[in-house]
């Protein structure tokens, strides 16, 4: 049910039977939390602890601009996580910023275009010659390793979320390998990277191509 806000869990005996949404009620044997950037306030309306954190990242498209092509492939400097990508008749750019603490701040942060200017000096100058039409921001979704959680949380509850900003790229096959452990009983491949528990036990492989 779209633009409907969850109110909470139905339990019974520990085990979640489906969730509340204002007047409503939706009861189903399998539930799954996959609310992205917000999935950590989700789980705490069962008092679950979920190490996903909000974290605002830029966004810049500039007007039409012949210092890219078309066919020109998404290029990324992993070195900075500076990175852009042909947009329309312009150019897609953006990266991160340490700098920038986790929370839900979707405003547009100009004074960052700067920072992105003085990396695409060295990086690839012809930037400096585009005009910025336009700017966004939206948020991603960390875990501590940069991978999802994906697998169940307790009976009757599932999570996938936590994609750590590469969940465009992941949806279809999480999609399809959680449909079928759920109806299957068991994953049709390995998930334990993205065990919702994993963090206890220490070990991690944090994602290093994250930009
Ligand atoms: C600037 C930027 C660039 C990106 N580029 C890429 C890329 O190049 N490749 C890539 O793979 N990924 C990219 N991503 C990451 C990708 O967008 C996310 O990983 C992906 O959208 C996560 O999907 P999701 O379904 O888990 O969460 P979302 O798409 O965030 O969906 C969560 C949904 O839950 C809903 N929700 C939340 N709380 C509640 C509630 N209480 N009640 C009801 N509904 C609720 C929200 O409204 C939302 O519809 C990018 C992200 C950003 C911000």
């Amino acid at each position: 049910r779209e633009k409907t806000p969850l109110d909470g869990f139905i339990t019974a005996g520990g085990t979640v039977r489906g969730i509340r949404t204002g007047a409503s009620e939706i009861v189903c044997a399998d539930t799954v939390i996959c609310a992205g950037p917000w999935s950590a306030p989700v789980g705490a309306m069962l008092d679950l602890t979920l190490p996903i954190e909000p974290s605002p990242r830029q966004v810049f498209v500039t007007e039409p601009f012949d210092g890219i092509g078309p066919r020109s492939p998404m290029t990324i400097d992993f070195h900075t996580s500076f990175y852009f990508h042909p947009e329309g008749e312009g150019v897609l750019f953006g990266m991160s910023d340490p700098a920038t603490p986790p929370g839900d701040d979707t405003s547009v942060d100009w004074s960052f275009l700067d920072s992105i200017t003085a990396v695409a000096q060295r990086r690839w100058p012809p930037l400096l010659d585009a005009r910025v039409k336009s700017a966004w921001a939206g948020l991603y979704e960390n875990t501590p390793d940069f991978q999802p959680l994906v697998g169940p949380l307790q009976p009757g509850l599932w999570i996938a979320a936590g994609f750590s900003g590469h969940g465009f790229m992941m949806a279809p096959v999480i999609g399809r390998w959680l449909a079928s452990w759920m109806t299957d009983g068991a994953p049709t491949a390995d998930l334990r990277a993205f065990a919702p528990d994993r963090f206890a036990a220490g070990g991690l492989q944090p994602e290093r191509n994250v930009i």
